[in-house]
């Protein structure tokens, strides 16, 4: 395994020939090493007499988590490919991907109308949008034909990858022949159905479940059965029981398969699949089901699912799932930003105010909606602070007298000429700059709330200057 870029560095043709966008193959190297960069970006390795060790390094720079596709083309699910445990480490690869079930007992009508509200279903939240990922198409009628009539639906109606779901290798079969051209994720072999649900997926070349519920023997067992039979296309579900001490045990079970699998045990180094929607088994009544199952999906999501299958479609269920999953999978070597400048909010005139922010994504578009939403016309200044919050900016420097003034001039806004007031309001927490943004800016500098929920009430006091 290669981890520093002078190791990578000697794989590579070393002419620095900047092919790869980059000016010289060590800068090439340390992109590959955080994998912000692919080695097919490098076209001179790729020539014959380079093979070789393009194979190596190849090799070499593998995930330690083998990283399975399911589904085609634009429409695909990544999972697994992680190499630590820890996520400040380097960071967590590919999110971890939320299939919603639908079944094959649902009338025509909710099934098309529930696919369309998976598929649809999104949030806004810092600048992007949150979505789900797959649908899960479960067998609760046993019946072939019923299964391959409904999967046909949802292939028609979605363009989202597909889980095929059934124990029984016959349903499972029949599944695939009218999806087999999406490539599917089967779900799944047991040790009951183990050969038969090997050969579906050998035969027609797609991703497979295996399912071990809490006897990690077995999972380790079967995992290497599949790969020896020719296929490493796995993911290993090691059972989710969503209760009480089952609960501590399944998140345990969790840690060690990832450990394992980190740790270089090559058998046992696959994507895990978590099934929140067994906590639905566990409970009467919707509300207090969709509640657990959204716990353990929330639990799984910080350790270490990197697929699950759910069922409450309910806002109040999604939108927790679809934050942690944001917050845990946002890159910490990368501060979410937004591009620095000026921003219209609404439809400000000369008259309006200029207020001034930072392009840390998250206090921006907090910002931003606290303006627009209580409709003040204004506009906003984004000053780049490398993504950086104000209060920590101000204090690390990020956040001068000077980057305002730089930021203004940038944008080719002119205070003293676009506005009737020359004026600029400062974000409370940046207050101690007043004096220094007054004498860069010759503008006059008025100190706005430190919380933009009070914006609104500040304006109606002090606006118009
Ligand atoms: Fe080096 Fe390859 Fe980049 Fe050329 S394309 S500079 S050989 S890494």
């Amino acid at each position: 395994k290669i981890n520093s870029p002078l190791e990578a560095y000697k794989f590579l043709p070393a002419t620095n020939c900047g092919e790869c966008g980059e000016q010289t193959c060590m800068a090439f190297a340390a992109h590959l090493i955080d994998r912000s960069k692919d080695l097919t970006e490098c076209t001179p390795i790729l020539e014959e007499k380079f093979r070789k060790k393009y194979e190596e390094l190849d090799a070499l720079l593998a995930p330690e988590i083998r990283e399975v596709v399911i589904g085609v083309g634009d429409n695909v699910a990544n999972i697994g490919g992680d190499d630590v445990l820890y996520r400040h480490k380097l960071t967590f690869f590919n999110q971890t991907k939320f299939a919603y079930d639908v079944w094959d007992t649902m009338d025509e009508k909710d099934l098309i109308e529930r696919v369309k509200y998976i598929q649809d279903f999104k949030k806004f939240y810092v600048g992007n949008f949150l979505t789900v990922d797959m649908v899960a198409v479960r067998s609760t009628s046993g019946d072939p034909e019923k299964f391959a009539a409904v999967v046909s639906k949802v292939v028609e109606t979605t363009h989202l990858p597909i889980i095929l779901c059934s124990f029984d290798p016959e349903v499972l079969k029949a599944g695939l022949e009218v999806s087999k051209d999406r490539n599917p994720l089967l779900y799944a072999a047991n040790k009951d159905n183990w050969k038969e649900v090997a050969d579906l997926a050998l035969e027609y070349d797609v991703p497979v479940t295996l399912f071990a519920p809490n006897d990690l023997d077995l999972l380790k067992s079967m995992a290497k059965t599949f790969a020896e039979m020719g296929t490493e296309k796995l993911v290993l579900d090691p059972g989710t029981f969503p209760t009480g001490k089952q609960l501590r045990q399944t998140f345990n079970n969790f840690i060690k398969v990832r450990r394992a699998g980190i740790e270089g045990d090559r058998e046992i180094a696959y994507p895990i699949m978590a099934v929140p929607f067994t906590a639905w088994m566990a409970h009467d009544d919707p509300v207090s089901a969709s509640y657990w199952e959204t716990v353990v999906a929330s639990v799984f999501t910080i350790k270490y699912g990197d697929i699950m299958i759910l069922h409450s479609t309910e806002p109040y269920a999604m939108l927790p799932e679809l934050h942690i999953r944001d917050t845990i999978y946002t890159d910490p070597r990368k501060p979410v930003m937004v591009d620095p400048g000026m921003y219209e909010v609404g439809e400000p005139t000369a008259d309006s105010p200029v207020l001034v922010t930072t392009n840390f994504a998250l206090t921006y578009y907090t910002v931003e909606s606290d303006i627009s939403s209580n409709k003040i016309d204004c506009y906003l200044w984004a000053i780049d602070t490398e993504g950086i919050g104000v209060e920590a900016a101000v204090a690390g420097g990020q956040l001068t007298a000077a980057k305002i003034k730089k930021g203004i001039e940038e944008s080719g806004f002119n205070l003293q000429t676009d506005t009737t007031h020359n004026t600029i309001i400062l974000p409370g927490l940046a207050a101690r700059l007043q004096g220094d943004v007054e004498d860069e800016t010759g503008a006059n500098v008025m100190i706005g709330p430190a919380d933009s929920g009070r914006i609104p009430g500040w304006m109606e006091k002090n606006w118009p200057p």
